[in-house]
């Protein structure tokens, strides 16, 4: 209804009741004014006609305006108009305005004291008929009448004045009645017109008030929840905020968020995950008083604002009912789901006087307590700060090193052992920040990885690897590390089709090393593109093998073509002494059972190596026989030098072992 304006409801009522008293009130005013006029005419018209009619029907008048009484036939005609109802009152005046003769309802007779009228006088001196109109105020009188004073003439002189009394009550009552009834359909007709109109727009207006207010109810919450979303809960929070200084406690924002929630997803299908979010967004409406607010960031994070804190203890123990809260099981299709919640807690005034670094500080305690492994309750510190900015400087140094071709690939040797040989290198991926210095990539893979931008560094290693192993003696293999993310996309076989093609190496001299959570995403899709992989020609590697929960399962999951025992057995050599060593043995043999080659890595000292150039392991990779070295260097000398260099009879020792430059 584009012809009514988007005014308020109020304003449009107010404008509403004014239409409708003016249209009353007009109409009120017309129909008084209209039955007077048209009363007023007929009672001139009328009273007049029978002045007239009596004038000149009473043929004595003369003589009775002269003090006489009437004749016969003039009595007559004063006695029938009498009766004729209408007129009540007939009076004769002489020619100087005073009465002489009176007909009413008391009879016909003249009069004894005459009474003087200005109006009859006015007739006659004026020779026209005076008509006057009266609201009766006598109690002999009616309530509305008219009176014409006709002057009459005797040949050509004035002789005198018929005054004629008419009353107009009924007639009055009868227009009025009339006018009352038009005048009441006009006005429902109007209201209708208006009304009706009206209505429908007053009810759209209704409605739109509605979608307004729902559309309001989005904006501020989380429709899955009916939680507070993030723009209504920093609203509240910077609310409760300023009222600090003057209620004197403390505010705690509690930020939760659930482990594994992806995985928990994945499993019950975007129903189960639903279901789940909703009945955790549930209790922790149950939990909180209606001072505190609770808010669903996005995603699977929640935040609890407890207000009237009295300190870290107080929030501590909130958060301990949080999670026990949280982690009570539920049921979805008869399937029990138990969850556990990392939370990061963070206190107004000391961490925090607006809801952005308050969030912040929250976020940086969960972040933290993420990082140390989950399923706990980490209050902040104000060190988690630079932490932050050590992060935000990595993040931008891997974007710079990207924009600019910062990032270089160190070599490290792979000999086998038992034929004293180097039988290629391992890529290994290092930033070179600005500054010069090289960022290892257990610091920086991580953040790429958070930053999605894994998959493109994870292609240029591989194109770059490949590149430099063409340059090598064809009997030299290259091993790559994948990150698990690299498996997501689906296009990994792609790109290391094309990574080979561009440099022109033979599939069989590129190795791909995989970790187990690459196997932990065990889908189809996974093992699939495992074996796409293989059809290429090229090796996989059981990375880091022995560091997961459950790594012997993905042996039979897959046929590596090489297990890669973790460093950290052999570095645990010195400690835990022989049950580190039986264990590196077992796998040797697991490996041999299995027809997939042993590379132990790590291998530091003269007598690492020779423990495992006895326990018959295929491959060794460490500091000792060289460490992770730039193209250039590993091409220039040292690829010429590694056949002579090596050992050549067993067992291997310091004097026949020159490690690599380091
Ligand atoms: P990794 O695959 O286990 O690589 C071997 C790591 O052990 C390398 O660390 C290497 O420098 C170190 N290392 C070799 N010999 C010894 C030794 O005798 N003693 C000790 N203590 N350490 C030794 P680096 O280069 O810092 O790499 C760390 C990890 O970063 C790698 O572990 C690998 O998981 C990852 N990484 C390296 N490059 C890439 C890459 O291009 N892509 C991906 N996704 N990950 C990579
Ligand atoms: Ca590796
Ligand atoms: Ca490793």
């Amino acid at each position: 209804m584009a012809f009514f304006p988007d005014i308020s409801l109020r304003r449009a009522i107010v404008l509403l009741v004014v239409v409708v008293s003016i249209l009353t009130a007009g109409t009120g005013i017309t129909v008084k004014l209209t039955t007077e006029h048209l009363v007023n005419d007929d009672a001139r018209i009328s009273a007049r006609d029978w002045a007239q009619f009596l004038a000149v029907n009473l043929t004595d008048l003369k003589q009775i305006a002269a003090g006489e009484l009437p004749n016969a036939s003039s009595l007559a005609f004063l006695e029938a108009t009498r009766k004729a109802g209408q007129v009540f009152r007939t009076v004769i005046f002489n020619r100087e305005g005073y009465s002489q003769l009176v007909a009413d309802h008391e009879g016909i007779k003249s009069v004894d004291v005459s009474d003087f009228s200005a109006e009859a006088a006015r007739s006659v001196a004026s020779g026209s008929t005076v008509i006057d109109i009266s609201e009766g105020e006598a109690a002999d009188l009616p309530a509305y009448f008219a009176r014409a004073y006709v002057p009459v003439f005797v040949d050509g002189e004035p002789a005198a004045s018929v005054a004629v009394f008419v009353n107009e009550t009924e007639q009055r009552a009868n227009f009025r009645n009339t006018f009352l009834v038009a005048a009441l359909i006009l006005c429902s007709i109007t209201a209708l017109a208006f009304g009706m109109p009206a209505i429908a727009w007053y009810r759209r207006t209704k409605e739109k008030q509605q979608v307004d207010r729902r559309v309001r109810f989005l904006a501020n919450h989380d429709s899955l929840t009916g939680l507070a979303n993030r723009v209504r809960l920093t609203e509240r929070l910077d609310g409760a905020l300023s009222a600090l200084p003057s209620s004197g406690g403390q505010i705690a924002v509690h930020f939760i968020d659930i482990d594994h929630f992806k995985e928990v997803n994945d499993l019950l299908g975007h129903d189960g995950g639903d279901f789940l979010l909703s009945t955790l967004g549930q209790r922790l409406g149950a939990l909180t008083r209606i001072e505190d607010m609770v808010g669903r960031l996005g995603g699977d994070e929640f935040v609890v604002v407890q207000t009237g804190v009295s300190g870290k203890e107080q929030a501590e123990v909130f958060a301990q009912r949080i999670a026990s809260a949280m982690g009570e099981p539920m049921y979805f299709k008869e399937q029990k789901i138990k969850i556990d919640v990392t939370i990061g807690v963070a206190l107004a005034p000391a961490d925090g006087m607006t809801s952005e670094r308050l969030l912040k500080s929250a976020d940086l305690a969960l972040y933290k307590g993420k990082e140390a492994g989950r399923n706990r309750i980490t209050i902040y510190a104000h060190e988690m700060d630079d932490l932050q900015q050590a992060r935000r400087e990595l993040e931008k140094a891997i974007n710079d090193a990207i924009a600019n071709d910062r990032f270089v690939v160190h070599y490290q040797p792979i000999f086998e052992i038992g034929r004293h040989r180097l039988i290629g290198f391992e890529a290994l991926l290092r930033l070179s920040a600005q500054d010069g210095t090289l960022i290892p990539p257990a610091t920086f893979i991580p953040v790429a990885e958070d930053m999605h931008v894994i998959d493109k560094l994870g292609a240029w290693v591989l194109r770059s690897a490949c590149r430099t192993a063409a340059t090598w003696p064809k009997n030299l293999t290259v091993a790559v590390n994948l990150s698990p993310l690299q498996f997501q996309a689906g296009t990994l076989t792609e790109v290391v089709a094309a990574a080979l093609k561009e440099s022109g190496l033979e599939a069989h001299r590129l190795e791909l090393e995989i970790i187990e959570t690459v196997m932990l995403q065990n889908n189809e899709r996974t093992v699939a593109q495992l074996r796409d992989l293989k059809a290429l020609g090229v090796a996989i590697v059981m990375d880091d093998f022995g560091t997961g929960y459950s790594s012997l399962s993905y042996l039979w999951k897959f046929p590596f073509d090489k297990i890669k025992i973790d460093r950290s057995f052999v570095q645990s050599f010195e400690k835990a002494g022989d049950d580190a060593a039986t264990v590196v043995k077992s796998i040797i043999a697991l490996g041999r059972e299995l027809r997939m080659q042993v590379t132990v890595e790590g291998v530091e000292t003269l007598k690492q190596a020779d423990f495992l150039h006895e326990s018959g392991g295929d491959q060794v990779q460490g500091f000792y026989f060289g460490r992770p070295l730039p193209a250039s260097e590993i091409n220039a000398s040292i690829l010429a030098d590694f056949p002579k260099t090596l050992p050549v009879t067993a067992p291997l020792d310091r004097t026949n072992v020159t490690p690599v430059r380091s």
